[in-house]
């Protein structure tokens, strides 16, 4: 059986994938189907992950982390883990291929997903307009008008980022004070064609088979305007991904999996839990790393009090078709 399992190639997961495998544990690191590297890749410029002076495009750090974690013998799986089986001694984790890997200790590092508004015309419109990645989307959006939604770091990056194609982007913010920091802040209001809407709430997304407004809500005194718009992009912060451990794992009251900090044991023996999933206040690419660092130490503890006989056996023990 392996060692480790690691769910999750984020920052968080990739970096316990490096100290794993430099501890000989051989992790298997189930990186997802569509795209490994988790939200960084939708990330353009990181200026902030030590180490690299002139900042690093999101996917250039992701590629670099797997790697690392590669050339030191992780082995990394492009599918999704759709099913978790962790009570017992032996964790297995059921892939959309079908396949269970099994492992005596898994840590969990699944990150965390964009936050919807919840309004009906977002979700008809998503994919038409309606976009939770200036990335992946902004080519889209040359030379028309849209908005951000938003008023933390992310919302501020992606309407920077997003002034390279559109010809005007409105930053639309419940608050009239931003939660960003000071250098995002003064990047954007020296940027021309970003507008500040204060007080601001969209209550409608709308258009038939394209975005082409949004309903403006006054946070202060509840009037309402139409705003016509090519297309807006929700920036409104994420939610830990925890789907696949619901009723499995102890949450805390912002959703995320609880840890017994500042180790990564989570409420179940030999899972380990690790970056955006166990951290509702830092959330930077940097503290998930350091956090991916700590499961992988105690995932090492833990295995070294099992008693783990033969660190070296990285063979998998991969059985087809169970369905746990
Ligand atoms: P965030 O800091 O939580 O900000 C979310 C923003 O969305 C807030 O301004 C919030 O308004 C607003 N918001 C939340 N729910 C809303 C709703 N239902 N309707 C309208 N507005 C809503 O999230 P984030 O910007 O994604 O950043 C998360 C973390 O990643 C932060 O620690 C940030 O520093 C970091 N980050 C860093 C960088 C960078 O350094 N380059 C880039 C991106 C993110 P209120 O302010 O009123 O609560």
């Amino acid at each position: 059986m392996r060692q480790l399992i690691i769910v999750g190639s984020g920052p968080a997961g990739y970096t316990a994938a490096i100290y794993a495998a430099r501890a000989s544990l051989a992790p298997l690191v189930v990186a997802s189907s569509v795209e490994a590297g988790g939200e960084l890749m939708n990330t353009t410029d990181v200026e902030n992950f030590p180490g690299f002076p002139e900042g690093v495009t999101g996917p250039e750090l992701m590629a670099k982390l797997q790697a690392q974690a590669e050339r030191f013998g992780a082995e990394v799986l492009y599918d999704d883990a759709v099913e978790l089986d962790i009570e017992g001694e032996v964790k297995r984790v059921r892939v959309g291929s079908g396949d269970v890997h099994e492992a005596a200790a898994l840590v969990f590092a699944t990150g965390s997903a964009p936050r919807k508004l919840g309004l009906a015309g977002e979700q008809r419109l998503a994919g038409h307009g309606v976009s939770y990645c200036a990335t992946c989307d902004g080519f889209f959006f040359r030379d028309r008008v849209i908005a951000v939604v938003g008023g933390g770091d992310s919302a501020l990056e992606e309407a920077t980022f997003l002034t390279k194609f559109a010809s005007k982007v409105y930053v639309i913010h419940r608050r009239d004070e931003l939660r960003g920091s000071r250098i995002m802040q003064d990047r954007a209001f020296a940027n021309e064609k970003i507008e500040f809407l204060w007080n601001s709430e969209v209550v409608d997304v709308v258009g038939e088979d394209a975005v082409t407004g949004v309903v403006l809500g006054d946070t202060r005194d509840g009037s309402r305007r139409d705003l016509p718009l090519d297309g807006v992009f929700v920036a409104i912060g994420n939610d830990p991904r925890t789907h696949l451990v619901h009723g499995k794992l102890e949450l805390t009251v912002d959703g995320t999996v609880r840890v017994a900090s500042p180790s990564s044991r989570t409420s179940v023996p030999g899972v380990f839990a690790a970056g955006d999933v166990v951290d509702p206040t830092y959330r930077q690419a940097v503290t998930a790393a350091a956090s991916g660092t700590v499961a992988a130490l105690d995932v090492e503890h833990f295995l070294a009090a099992q008693g783990q006989p033969d660190r070296d056996a990285s063979s998998a023990m991969l059985v087809t078709g169970v369905t746990s």
